[in-house]
């Protein structure tokens, strides 16, 4: 069976967010550890299959200080880090601003 494609884009957390609520590490554990005070260690590699695409957005959209982004690894390879891929996904969990 082919794997569906999807855009590559690496989880990144913002660490002056982060308030150690831990549920991230619970959608998408596979990337997301917390460390011995309960703050999201996030594994930045390339995500680049589906399953793990959809469990990053789930845990972006579920953090409740909105402190993950899903940044597109064209714009991080170019230096925009800041521009967030996951924009729409943020609005899901917390409705409009
Ligand atoms: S859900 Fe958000 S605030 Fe909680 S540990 Fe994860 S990144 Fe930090």
């Amino acid at each position: 069976m082919r794997r569906a494609a999807i855009a590559p884009f690496r989880l990144v957390v913002d660490g002056t967010l982060c308030d150690g609520h831990g549920i991230c590490a619970l959608a998408c554990p596979e990337r997301i550890g917390l460390d011995c005070w309960g703050y999201a260690v996030v594994d930045r590699s390339r995500v680049e299959d589906a399953r793990t695409a959809a469990r990053a957005r789930r845990a972006v959209a579920a953090c409740p200080a909105r402190a993950l982004s899903c940044l597109e690894v064209a714009l991080v390879s170019e230096g925009r880090q800041n521009a967030p891929l996951d924009a729409g996904a943020r609005g899901l969990a917390h409705g409009p601003s």
